[in-house]
């Protein structure tokens, strides 16, 4: 169990206001930071955030623990394996050969190294500094900090993705005024995040296993993520939802039966029924994504035009 220090955050990270109500209280059942977590929503700009926060250093060192205590070098390994296939076959990027593609958070994740070979000049920025160690041997050049202060060139990118990186950010909108400075005016970017709308959310609830506190520190719909990057001058001119994840629906019916003390589970025996509960969960997951309701939810946004 990790012991997190928190504060009471009163105002919204958005919009300022300390005005909310309360949406959601749930446990962190991924990688149990001790406590309940609760999720409001802001009165005034009507986005869902965490409400206590985590302060930054103890959840730079929980992000640590988990580093440490959950996640060995054979499974990163299989992750990284499976993401590259999963990435090399995707169509979630546009083919540009000779463009300039940014990664916010790129972590170690193969993605860059897969862009690189489809001909894009790629770069990173993350604030992890193995991130630009491990990027540096395959010749990528990373950036380490936040993305406002690593001063990539105003102008330069033609695509710039975060890949389930702005529902972490406590300042979503200073990052994403940084991406529009350094985004080409014919540009495109792309933001992944999970979908707080999603039908998965909506039958879970408390228990949906991308609700993911303390870490996620906004809950974006389309409506939401759709106005955040209107207040900073992005039009989003497509909303995607990408998916086959029956793994998510199976996780989070597992949590709901283990926050009810209905079974008990160890690491084998959790991902066994994952599997045995495959066939149950993935016509749920197609309908989601049928009906536009899914776990993830993807937006490309253009510059509004002047
Ligand atoms: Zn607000």
């Amino acid at each position: 169990m990790d012991r997190l220090s928190t504060k009471l955050n009163t105002v919204c990270n958005y919009c300022g206001s300390g005005v909310y109500t309360p949406v959601i209280t749930s446990k962190d059942p991924s990688f149990h930071a001790e406590g309940n977590w609760t999720y409001v929503k802001c009165s005034k700009c009507g986005l869902i955030y965490l409400n206590p926060q985590p302060d930054q250093d103890s959840i730079t060192r929980h992000y640590g623990n988990i580093r440490r205590e959950y996640l060995n070098k054979f499974g990163l390994n299989l992750i990284f394996f499976l993401k590259r296939v999963q990435v090399r076959f995707s169509k979630r990027i546009p083919l540009m050969r000779g463009g300039n593609l940014l990664d916010v958070g790129c972590g170690e994740d193969p993605f860059l190294e897969v862009q690189k070979k489809r001909g894009y000049n790629v770069y990173g920025t993350d604030v992890d500094k193995t991130a630009r160690e491990h990027f540096k041997k395959l010749g990528i050049e990373v950036r380490i900090g936040n993305l406002q202060n690593v001063k990539w060139s105003k102008n330069f990118f033609d695509v710039i993705t975060l890949w389930h990186t702005l529902e972490h950010d406590v300042k979503p909108q200073e990052t994403l005024k940084e991406c529009y400075k350094i985004l080409k005016d014919s540009g495109t970017l792309i933001i992944s995040v999970p979908n707080f709308n999603s039908l998965e959310r909506k039958i879970f609830n408390e228990h949906w296993i991308y609700l993911s506190p303390p870490r996620h520190i906004f809950q974006f719909t389309p409506e939401s993520l759709s106005k955040v990057l209107a207040d900073v001058g992005f039009r989003v001119y497509k909303v995607k939802y990408p998916g086959f994840s029956p793994q998510l629906w199976a996780r989070s019916f597992l949590v709901f039966l283990e926050e009810r003390k209905l079974i008990k589970l160890n690491s084998i025996s959790r991902i066994f029924l994952t599997l045995v509960l495959f066939p149950f969960v993935i016509p749920l997951n197609l309908v989601s994504t049928l009906l536009k309701t899914g776990s993830v939810l993807d937006v490309y946004a253009e510059k509004k035009t002047p």
